[in-house]
């Protein structure tokens, strides 16, 4: 099949890859020279611009960092891709500008998903992301063999724009356990527990939950945690609070009611604006312990 790949940054490369290993021509574009020369480098083939990457294709794929990215980008997407093309949007943004890309879609004829993923770059590189997808059921059913060969979880979750609210209440749910678990470590390292035991107590009882047993925020109890690793990323707290804002913001369009999402949000704000922005999202854990 002739894919078009739009960004190939830190996910978007390990995608394409991924593509390409599958047997697809990928023609791929990238404002940015370096990520262009790694995509050709993976065995993409390179293209000048949006427009002439979506020449001939029959998918497009957008990995783009934001909602302008995204309504930017789709402007000439939408003026020349070929009539029929089937059109995926893998960024995470905001729920309404993914709703007026779908309607811009539709108008023009194409079939659309919203799918953002969740499994960070390991998850793009190793193709064992999460899709969570929004659009109808035609489109779905046409994007989900192609999704499938760079994840290992394919869901439709609704109509245009579900997935962005799939990945958006995921993720602040993530956030919320993530604290949770520091603020629970951080009492019981000063109660006397060792890490270690309250870990092997609260990993076998109620307390268990994803951000302790998988993504645990000390060292020690689960290696491949970034916490054994000077809390290198994994999940920049840049990306989780660029999730919580949009999460926020959609919570404020249909004022809803999200007391907990709103102070991790404080958290983060105030985590990433002490410098910490490029550490792993577990780095929470420092601040939590110090309290400040
Ligand atoms: P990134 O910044 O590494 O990559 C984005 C790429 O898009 C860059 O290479 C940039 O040059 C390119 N780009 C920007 N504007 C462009 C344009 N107009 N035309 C062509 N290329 C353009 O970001 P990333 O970490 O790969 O994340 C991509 C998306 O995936 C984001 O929406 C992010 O929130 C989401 N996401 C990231 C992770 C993660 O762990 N990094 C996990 C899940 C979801």
């Amino acid at each position: 099949m002739k894919i078009a790949f739009i960004g190939l940054g830190h996910m978007g490369s390990g995608m394409a890859a991924n593509l390409v290993r599958a047997g697809h021509e990928v023609r791929a574009y990238d404002l940015s020279e370096a990520a262009l020369t790694q995509a050709v480098a993976d065995g993409c083939m390179g293209a000048t611009s949006v427009g002439q990457a979506c020449e001939g294709a029959e998918a497009v794929i957008t990995m783009l960092p934001g909602g302008q990215h995204v309504l930017s980008v789709y402007s000439q997407v939408l003026e020349r891709a070929r009539k029929g093309a089937l059109l995926i949007d893998c960024s995470t943004i905001d729920v309404e500008s993914a709703r007026q890309v779908a309607a811009r879609a539709k108008i023009a004829g194409y079939a659309m998903i919203d799918s953002p993923v969740s499994g960070g770059m390991a998850g793009a590189k190793a193709g064992t992301l999460t899709f969570m997808c929004g659009g109808t059921k035609s489109a779905f059913d046409l994007a989900e063999p192609i999704l499938k060969q760079m994840g290992k979880t394919v869901i439709h979750a609704g109509e245009a724009g579900a997935g962005q609210a799939a990945k958006l209440c995921n993720n602040m749910l993530l956030a919320i356990t993530m604290i949770g678990t520091c603020e629970a470590f951080a009492l019981a390292e000063k109660l006397g527990l060792k890490d270690q035991v309250f870990f092997d107590i609260a990993s076998n009882a109620s307390g268990q939950n994803w951000s302790m047993t998988s993504y645990c925020p000390v060292p020690g109890p689960v290696p491949t945690s970034p916490a054994n690793n000077d809390y290198q990323p994994g999940f920049a707290a840049a990306l989780m609070l660029k999730d919580l804002t949009l999460a926020m913001q959609a919570a404020s369009v249909i004022n809803a009611d999200t007391p907990l999402g709103a102070k991790a949000h404080a958290l983060y704000e105030a985590l990433c604006s002490q410098g910490h922005s490029a550490q792993d999202f577990s780095y929470i854990m420092e601040r939590i312990r110090r309290g400040a």
